[in-house]
């Protein structure tokens, strides 16, 4: 019996795709439903479509949502701003955090994961069009920040996150082919970074041709987000 069609279905159809296209196995790309905005009932819909990769932007919201999801088993990404006073909770919470730009930040996640948790997954997130109102490092300080992990023990430096600007005329390839360029470069000192962090509704099949490892998708899972979005 073919499996009924819904927009993860759909999704799962279209990662598979770009993978054949770009010549790579459909399984080096995961898929991380980004759910912010969505309530515990959504995402667990998701989930019992074996979906297991969440992303959440908004730390209270949640911790909110993660109570009544707790025991599915399910892996949490944070991935929006980090304030300093966040760190706390986030270390405890999550598996993963995708928007580490500072040193100062990584100290405290590290300081404050929980022992009796597994180190937290971390991406550094990379501000690709050098915009001073967007974060992130900048493409030429990314090694150096890279090169500290060594002494955050609590920490697993996994690889690169980037949202480059939505408006670019060529999909942002350009901007895609740079992080993946980036991630090689470290490669050379750090083989075991595996995680290219890029791809949004709007452009994840130029990011898997440019060898994303893992696209962050809201509105083509869910739909449209209301448009104010809680802080
Ligand atoms: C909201 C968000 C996404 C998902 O965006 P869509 O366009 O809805 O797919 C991905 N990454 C980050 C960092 C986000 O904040």
């Amino acid at each position: 019996m073919p499996e009924p069609s819904t927009p993860l279905t759909s999704i799962r159809a279209r990662i598979q795709d770009a993978c054949a296209a770009a010549g790579r196995d459909p399984t080096s790309v995961t898929l991380l439903a980004v759910s912010k905005t969505r309530d515990a009932g959504e995402i667990a819909a998701l989930a019992d479509q074996g979906q297991r990769h969440f992303g959440e932007n908004y730390l209270q919201e949640a911790l909110g949502k993660m109570p009544a999801l707790a025991g599915r088993g399910l892996v949490w990404h944070f991935i929006g701003p980090i304030q300093s006073n966040k760190t706390r909770d986030i270390a405890a919470h999550f598996h993963w955090v995708h928007s580490v730009d500072r040193e100062r930040l990584a100290q405290r996640l590290n300081d404050q994961r929980p022992a009796a948790l597994g180190p937290l997954n971390v991406c550094i997130q990379v501000n690709l069009d050098d915009e001073d109102s967007k974060a992130g490092v900048a493409v030429g300080q990314v090694a150096a920040l890279a090169a500290r992990f060594h002494q955050w023990p609590r920490l697993r430096l996994r690889g690169l996150m980037a949202i480059p600007r939505a408006d670019a005329e060529d999909g942002n390839r350009a901007a895609f082919h740079r992080l993946a360029m980036t991630l090689s470069h470290l490669r050379n000192t750090m083989p075991a970074l595996d995680t290219l962090s890029m791809g949004m509704s709007a452009d994840f099949p130029v990011a898997i041709d440019e060898g994303a490892t893992l696209v962050r998708l809201g509105t083509a899972l869910f739909g449209p987000r209301p448009a104010r979005e809680p802080h």
